[in-house]
């Protein structure tokens, strides 16, 4: 196999390709792209191998957990986008509404010669998956297109620190850092009957008002697709990259990339941000470095984290040495305690902890800053810290255009001491890492960013 594909390709059951299968399919579940998509290009590979047309397929049901208008219409936006591409390219891409995947993709792949489709990460997902291998008798291929490295080859257990992982993905970079080119399907199936009920539309919105889901969440400014993470990507190297060292942790300021609803989505590849990265700045630069700690190093250890850890999204998943600091200090008095609703709606006697849950309502995207003060907090302001993490995931995964995602499990995780170290010891936070609104005066403007967030 081309050294494009090396480690991302993995048979996830022992099938033989289906010889009587009429079409391979792609259930496009992750990479919600077109462009620098290994399972598309792999898919096309197969389908020009074997003679069998190539079916994108793409699916939406209003019954999953967080469902809401806000990362629907995000997701969306990104689907069709990716959806005109891949037909530019003479592929079908399908967009069907159904109640239960696991059974349509059953009957949808039980003619097919193979199904492949994205890698992943987190426990829903990874069962999904295996049930449908399971059950089919056509092999079902799993593709890692969403990471620099593919999550085990980067290592083969939990990483207790950054400092651990980066030495080991960094040795890995130049080998799986390269350019995925684009094949040229010799059958064009864009306009094949493939015997699905598409659903009909002019723009994401309108299918929004097909689906029964929370809409109670406004939506965000942001709008998903990979032309505009292009956008936003070409303003970062262009604008903010030779100050992000600098800038990065100034929530007042505007220095972040803005990128990782993008990448949660999959509407942007990682491999192609650090290759466009590479192409105007060197390696060695101080702003590049700290660029790629985040989103290679912290980024895909959040992956490590949530692929080996099967208590990422919860309390027990912390670090021993944390629960039990936390569990000794359960009692301590605390000054304020609030309920999910008075968080909810920003109502604390905290402005700027209120600014920083404002930013989220209103924008879908709090401040990599913001976020972990605003996680600390929870645990200074609910009466156990069980409850805290419980509540920083609802807020998390309900309003962050990005959350729903391993970075969400681990940055929650991290606020909890996982892949940190011992503080001196407090009340109420044990020996966990502790964040003050005076520490935030100290670090940057924090007024200018509540006027920053009034002004939204
Ligand atoms: C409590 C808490 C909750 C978080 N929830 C999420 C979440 O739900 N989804 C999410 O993508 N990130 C989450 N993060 C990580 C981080 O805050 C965001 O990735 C970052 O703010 C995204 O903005 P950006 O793309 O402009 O970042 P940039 O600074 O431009 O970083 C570039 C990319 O690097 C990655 N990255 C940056 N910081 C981190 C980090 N600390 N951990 C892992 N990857 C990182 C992201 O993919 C990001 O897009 C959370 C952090 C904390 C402390």
């Amino acid at each position: 196999m081309e050294q494009e594909f090396t480690g991302r390709v993995k048979v996830i059951n022992r099938r033989q390709f289906n010889t009587n299968g009429k079409y391979i399919i792609y259930w496009i579940s992750h990479s919600h792209r077109a462009h620098f998509n290994h399972s598309l290009e792999f898919a096309i590979e197969l389908s020009n191998q074997s003679g069998k047309p190539l079916l994108v397929y793409f699916l939406i049901t209003d019954k999953y957990k967080y469902s809401n208008a806000r990362y629907y219409k995000f997701m969306l936006d990104g689907i069709l986008e990716a959806k005109k591409s891949v037909e530019e390219r003479g592929i079908k891409f399908a967009i069907e509404k159904v109640n239960d995947i696991r059974q349509r993709i059953i009957e949808l792949s039980e003619n097919a010669y193979a199904l492949i489709t994205d890698k992943a990460y987190l426990k829903y997902h990874r069962k999904l998956n295996k049930y449908i291998a399971d059950r089919l008798d056509v092999p079902v291929y799993e593709i890692e297109s969403d990471v620099c490295v593919p999550v085990e080859i980067a290592s083969d257990r939990q990483e207790p620190y950054a400092f651990t992982f980066r030495k080991k993905i960094y040795s890995l970079l130049d080998k799986y850092i390269v350019e995925l080119k684009p094949r040229e399907p010799k059958i064009k199936s864009v306009s094949f009957d493939f015997g699905i009920e598409e659903i009909a539309f002019n723009n994401s919105l309108e299918i929004l008002n097909i689906l029964n889901i929370d809409k109670s969440v406004s939506l965000s400014p942001f709008v998903g697709g990979y032309s505009q993470a292009r956008k936003y990507l070409e303003e970062f190297i262009e604008k903010k990259l030779h100050r992000y060292k600098e800038f990065r942790s100034h929530p007042e300021l505007d220095y972040q990339s803005n990128l990782s609803p993008y990448l949660h989505f999959g509407q942007i590849s990682p491999i192609e941000v650090v290759l466009e990265v590479l192409s105007k700045y060197g390696r060695n630069d101080e702003n590049v470095d700290s660029f790629f700690n985040e989103l290679i190093v912290w980024r895909e250890l959040a992956r490590n984290f949530c692929y080996y850890n099967p208590n990422y999204n919860q309390y027990e998943g912390i670090p021993e040495w944390a629960k039990e600091t936390l569990e000794e200090h359960k009692n301590d008095k605390r000054e304020y305690i609030y309920t999910i609703e008075e968080l909810e709606n920003a109502k604390t006697h905290d402005e700027y902890w209120n600014s920083a849950q404002l930013e989220l309502l209103k924008t879908g995207k709090m401040h990599n800053y913001m976020r972990m003060y605003w996680c600390k907090k929870l645990i200074e302001w609910t009466d156990d810290p069980k409850k805290a993490f419980d509540i920083a995931c609802y807020l998390n995964d309900k309003y962050e255009l990005d959350g729903r995602d391993p970075n969400g499990y681990a940055g929650i995780s991290w606020c909890f001491g996982t892949h940190d170290r011992p503080w001196k010891e407090r009340k109420i936070f044990g020996k966990i890492r502790y964040m003050s609104a005076s520490g935030l005066e100290a670090k940057f403007d924090i007024k200018k960013y509540v006027e920053k967030v009034k002004n939204l």
